[in-house]
């Protein structure tokens, strides 16, 4: 069963010069626990599909589905990754990566909240860190940090915007296999908004690749890569 269904959205932003098509009728479809890689131009609109799956924004028409319910408003089972995590400094990097669980699971007990929050920072390399405060982590270790806050509630799907965006190369090589490491452990669906084909390849299980102005599917890869 398809996880995330976008059916024919059209979408065009209000502005003082008038509308600004975006999407055009785009149509998609990701399974569950499948990562799909969306790639095209800067501009194309891959943020305004993030938020309209997200549910922070209506699309004009076409529909938006996520888990056989149709999004209409934020939700809270959509996790969000960005380029530049915002950590809280006064936080310990525990601290940070337990707080969505203070606000979607407050019946959850503490020891219960630590624990599922050290599985995840075992898995992504991060065990021995988890009283750092955010500063005291390089770029790559507070990505990994970030990536785990953002799934520790189990969200429905992941919505990643150029993770790794800000990475050096072999940082960001890093990320890929830590990537493929908890993925391997810890099934979930993502949406991954990215300019490197190289990442969306080794990354996705299918890369959307958008296109034109108003920009649509202009095709879908279904990628079977060897090493994930
Ligand atoms: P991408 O993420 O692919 O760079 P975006 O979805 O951010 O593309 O933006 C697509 C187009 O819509 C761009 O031309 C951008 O300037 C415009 N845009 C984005 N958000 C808004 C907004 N809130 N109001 C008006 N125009 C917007
Ligand atoms: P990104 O590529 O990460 O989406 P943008 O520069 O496109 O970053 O957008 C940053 C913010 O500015 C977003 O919240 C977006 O909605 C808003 N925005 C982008 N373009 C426009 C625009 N032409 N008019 C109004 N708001 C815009």
């Amino acid at each position: 069963t398809d996880l995330i269904e976008i059916k024919g959205v059209t979408h065009a932003y209000k502005t003082p010069n008038g509308p600004l098509p975006v999407l055009d009728n785009l149509t998609l479809s990701v399974p569950e626990g499948e990562f799909a890689a969306v790639v095209g131009p800067s501009g194309c609109g891959k943020s305004t599909l993030t938020r309209l799956v997200a549910g922070l924004m209506k699309p004009d028409t076409g529909e938006v589905w996520l888990h056989g319910e149709r999004v209409k408003s934020p939700r809270k089972t959509v996790g969000m990754a960005f380029q530049n995590p915002v950590m809280l400094e006064w936080r310990t990097i525990l601290q940070n990566v337990i707080l969505p669980l203070e606000i979607v699971a407050p019946s959850m007990s503490q020891p219960d909240r630590k624990a599922r929050a050290m599985e995840l920072l075992q898995l992504v390399g991060l065990d021995g860190f988890q009283d750092k405060r955010p500063s005291e982590l390089s770029g790559g270790m507070r990505q990994r940090a970030s990536l785990c806050r953002a799934i520790v509630h189990k969200p429905d799907v992941l919505i990643m915007d150029e993770p790794f965006g800000a990475l050096d190369a072999f940082t960001r090589e890093d990320l890929w296999q830590t990537m493929h490491a908890l993925r391997a452990k810890e099934p979930f669906t993502a949406v991954l908004i990215t300019h490197d084909l190289r990442e969306s390849v080794y990354l996705g299980d299918q890369v959307i690749v958008l296109s034109g102005r108003p920009a649509t599917t202009q095709f879908v890869l279904d990628v079977d890569y060897p090493g994930g």
